[in-house]
């Protein structure tokens, strides 16, 4: 013992300097897990598990660790580098005012930003009752019968509506129209969603150019991008004649004010639902939504909520219909859309529920005077302001003094639109200030104040008369609550109580790698240096984001063994998409157009083959052998059958099934020697990062989940990034955008994609080091082989390398039990709830099978808690099967097991301790499920995907 007055230094690292944040097992419990698993050292394991034929040769390096403090203040540098100035672009990015209690309740909030997505619907009913109150705010303002919850961006949802006239229309046409007056950057992601599919797209102005007969579909902006605010109802009423679908891409504030697309006879509507109280964020992330006549929601891409019963027969909300349709119906899906944009959604329904309808419509009301007072000082000025009748939105033709009003307004603090070499735009938004409105009449030159004409506002509206709104909406009680603020932080609150997410347990979930969202990360992404910049301003002002860009793009690349980055896709499915994109490109480039055939193993995810019929590609399937691993034989065959057409092989690296396979770089070589290229699915990367690199391996372009191995939250179902890495022959054929470098092939609405939340993953890499990240990548390894090892004997682990050992998860099999006990793979699931857990990965890539995948950042302790409920469940299990347990009326059939099977009756033979607290829940923090096992088929057969009744409302805010 050390008396009071010796002094010496601790060699103890605070966690700061350890990566302690991110890994979860300390030192110790490592040497205890390995010691179950049968290794001496962290190392002695790697080695024996990733083969040495993959390994890359030199340590992933890129200076030391930062602390917590240090990568923050470096982040703060490069914000400082961003000039946030008053933005009145528009062109689909609006300014708005977060409420803060949505900031800090959502946004910033674990419970609602760490959610998965709501797949297992007991444990999501608060996001899924958000959600449901986001497609009824679509429905409310569009006027159409059926919305999804959500899509990437308005652009994307604009080349889906597309898609899905195609699949609906009566018409054979293979023409699609688009007005001119949509925003830019949609016609350049429609452009390039019809390429592929030899689809013309017909871009003008549709009372000269559409010719109805001879298109399958158009689209029309409302209000269009100028800020034209037409009747389209002549127009559609021609396209039905014809077969063809309509489709209007319209602005939900708009839409408080002027009559719906549905009234007007649209047969889908489509736009972003940033402008409700969503920040800009250089571009996303935001929610598009997409709202369709009732006719034809089987038809629908994206997710789509609907109201079941669960098995006390209460009110319970679910994903209905296409849920996971890419796994099923693989290449005949509708999209590819997996990922969407689910935290966003939440925070536009809930903006709406705070303003209510009179709220929203008094906004869209001052917005609109606001452009009213802004056309009047222009008008004074001289100017001619078009059009005669506009909403937000103005356009002025300023001739040869464009540049210089331009520059006048970046020095008075303003960005204008510039939108040809004549013309500026300007939008008004809920966040405009009068100071602006005076700036930008210096700007042209003169000096008004706002009171100058402020006494005759109330009577010169210049929306147009005839399509001033009459239909109401947001009529649901439930955008009618108290709106005091006490209230409406319990409605957040209570919503997010229901739900299981990061914040209460761990999320193992194979494939999906549910890892810690570091606070330090998730910090800068609420700074207005990154939440408030539009993504066209003047590359100037974005200097900090194109350093972070540059540097994550650089790091990126260090990881994966690629060339460059685009950082333009916004989900794992787009990243499949823009790489397949660039494929098909660069073939075409090399004379080689006839390239399309694309091999992908059985074992895929679902959205290769979504991805790989978008861009036209024929699918040819690929077996896997029992082992798990790719057919080589089969592989090697079918290489050689198509190599005059083969374009590319898609595969997934480690596996789908959690293993090195060994042969991947025979892979490689085949799809090579047959002039093929190779997309290697980069969502395990979290397996790989540090140890070993796709372009290394043999690959030619991967995307990485950056809200899978780089830290981003999954949001409940998004947001999500999705870039890609591409070797330097690829390079050139990356997706361009219009608004940067003016080339072909935009994927997403902005130049990249979600960007405010690259944040995220660059401190990550910052926080790790490279040393940090391979450690991370090691230590997922051991906490998915100590899994393996801990739950082998009660359960059989399929997939093994030879040796016995998994990568980073690990394949559960309980089809076994369903023959000997009667349990399925859904009681297993369902009964993890029960012990305070989300399920693994149900039934892909295997049916009837669990993966788990539990990431570095799960404790010892976490992880032994999850083995011992699933230990436990193979035990009650076991009781059925030597007849100690009702074969029907059990613990597993009967989860999850809710407050009411607490109270009443109780015939079961079993008891209620027994049921509510199963090994691995906890006694005071005990999660309890809000509803009993949910009924899945009711709910597809009785179909509702608004808000019901009110008396069902369970005790929200009256
Ligand atoms: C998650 C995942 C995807 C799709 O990514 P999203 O971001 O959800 O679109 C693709 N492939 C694999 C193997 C995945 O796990």
């Amino acid at each position: 013992m050390s008396t009071p007055t010796e002094f010496s230094f601790t060699d103890y690292q605070p966690y700061d300097f350890a990566n302690r944040r991110h890994i979860g097992p300390s030192p110790a419990e490592m040497q205890e897990m390995l010691k179950v698993v049968g290794y001496g050292s962290l190392d002695a394991l790697i080695d024996a598990t990733v083969p040495k034929g993959i390994r890359q040769d030199a340590p992933l390096i890129w200076g030391a660790p930062m602390t917590e403090r240090e990568a923050l203040d470096r982040l703060r540098e490069i914000a400082n580098k961003n000039r946030t100035l008053v933005s009145l672009i528009g062109q689909g990015y609006y300014g708005t005012i977060t409420p803060p209690v949505i900031q800090r309740n959502i946004l910033e909030n674990p419970a609602w930003y760490t959610a998965y997505t709501p797949y297992q619907p007991e444990i999501s009913q608060g996001r899924l009752e958000a959600l449901i109150n986001y497609q009824t705010m679509v429905c409310d303002l569009t006027g159409l019968d059926v919305a999804n919850a959500s899509l990437l961006d308005e652009a994307t949802a604009a080349a889906e509506a597309m898609a899905m006239a195609e699949r609906v229309a009566k018409s054979k046409a293979k023409t699609f129209f688009v007005d001119e007056n949509c925003h830019p950057q949609t016609i350049a992601l429609i452009k390039t969603r019809a390429a592929p599919l030899g689809w013309q797209v017909l871009v003008g102005n549709p009372d000269e150019h559409l010719k109805a007969n001879e298109v399958f579909g158009a689209l029309f902006q409302y209000p269009g991008t100028y800020g034209h605010v037409r009747d389209f109802t002549a127009l559609i009423a021609k396209l039905h004649e014809n077969g063809a679908i309509a489709t209007v891409a319209a602005d939900p504030l708009a839409l408080a004010l002027l009559k719906s697309p549905g009234e007007m006879g649209a047969d889908i509507a489509i736009g972003s639902t940033q402008r409700f109280g969503v920040p800009v964020g250089y571009g996303g992330p935001h929610a598009a939504y997409m709202a369709v006549k009732d006719a034809y929601k089987r038809s629908m891409p994206g997710r789509l909520v609907g109201v079941s019963v669960d098995a006390r027969g209460n009110r319970a909300y679910r994903l209905s219909l296409q849920t996971r349709e890419q796994h099923i119906r693989r290449e005949k899906a509708t999209s590819n859309i997996c990922t969407a944009q689910v935290l966003l959604a939440v925070m536009a329904s809930m903006y709406a529920v705070f303003h209510g309808p009179e709220g929203i419509k008094a906004i869209a009301q001052q917005v609109h005077r606001k452009a009213v007072l802004m056309a009047k000082g222009l008008e004074k000025l001289g100017y001619t302001v078009e059009p005669e009748t506009f909403f937000d939105t103005i356009t002025v033709d300023v001739g040869h003094m464009q540049g210089l009003i331009l520059r006048a307004a970046v020095a008075e603090g303003v960005n204008l639109r510039k939108i040809d070499s004549t013309r500026i735009g300007i939008s008004l938004d809920e966040r405009t200030r009068p100071a602006a409105l005076e700036a930008v009449w210096r700007a042209f030159g003169g000096h008004f104040r706002l009171a100058d004409f402020e006494s005759n506002s109330g009577s010169d509206w210049r929306l147009p008369k005839p399509l001033l709104r009459k239909s109401a909406y947001l009529t649901h009680p439930i955008f009618h609550m108290n709106r005091a603020e006490s209230e409406m932080t319990r409605y957040i609150r209570r919503l997010s109580d229901r739900d299981l997410a990061l914040d209460r347990a761990m999320i193992p979930l194979g494939s999906c790698t549910m890892k810690l969202n570091a606070t330090a990360e998730m910090l800068p992404i609420t700074w207005p240096e990154f939440s408030d910049i539009h993504p066209f301003v003047p590359a100037d002002q974005a200097l900090g984001y194109k350093e972070m860009l540059d540097d994550l793009a650089q790091k990126l690349c260090a990881v994966t063994g690629y060339d460059a980055f685009s950082m333009q896709p916004n989900s794992g499915a787009q990243g499949e998409y823009a790489g397949l994109l660039t494929i098909r490109n660069y073939h075409i480039a090399s004379g080689n157009a006839h390239r399309d055939v694309c091999l992908i193993p059985t074992s895929a995810h679902g959205t290769n083959p979504a991805s790989a019929q978008m861009v036209g590609m024929k699918v040819v399937v690929v077996k896997v052998t029992e082992t798990g691993d790719i057919d080589m034989a089969d592989f090697r065959a079918k290489a050689q059958e198509h190599a005059a057409n083969l374009s590319c092989c898609m595969i997934t690296y480690p596996s789908t099934h959690g293993v090195f396979e060994e042969t991947v770089r025979e892979i490689c070589e085949i799809t090579h020697s047959h002039g093929g290229q190779v997309y290697l699915d980069g969502a395990n990367m979290n397996a790989m990062v540090g140890l070993a690199r796709p372009g290394d391996i043999g690959s030619d372009v991967s995307h990485l989940n950056l809200h899978k191995t780089f830290c981003i939250p999954h949001g409940g179902g998004g947001p999500g990034m999705g870039p890609i890495g591409v070797k330097a022959h690829l390079a050139p054929h990356l997706p361009g955008h219009p608004e940067t470098d003016g080339r072909e092939g935009a994927v997403s609405a902005a130049p990249y994609g979600s960007a405010s939340i690259l944040p995220i993953s660059w401190s990550y890499c910052l926080m790790m080091g490279g040393e940090g990240l391979t450690q991370a990548t090691k230590v997922a390894i051991l906490n998915a082989n100590y899994i393996a090892a801990r739950l082998s004997g009660a359960y059989d682990v399929l997939y093994t390398a030879e040796n016995g050992r998994v990568a980073h998860e690990c394949i559960i099999d309980t089809r076994p039990l369903s023959d000997s006990a009667g349990v399925s793979v859904d009681d297993v699931a369902k009964r993890l709830i029960d012990c305070g857990f989300h399920a693994p990965t149900m039934s892909w890539p295997v049916a009837g099978t669990l993966m788990i995948e539990p990431t570095e950042s799960e404790t010892k302790a976490e992880i032994d808690r999850f083995c011992e409920a699933m230990l436990a469940i193979r035990e009650e299990a076991r009781a059925i099967e030597d007849g100690r347990m009702d074969r029907t009326n059990n613990p597993l059939k009967n989860a999850p097991h809710t407050v009411e099977d607490l109270v009443g009756d109780w015939d079961r033979p079993y008891s209620r301790e027994q049921a509510c607290y199963p090994p691995g829940a906890f006694r005071v923090d005990k999660y309890w499920s809000p509803v009993n096992r949910v009924d899945n088929v009711y709910g597809d057969r009785n179909l509702i995907c608004t808000c019901p009744p009110v008396e069902s409302y369970a005790e929200a805010a009256e």
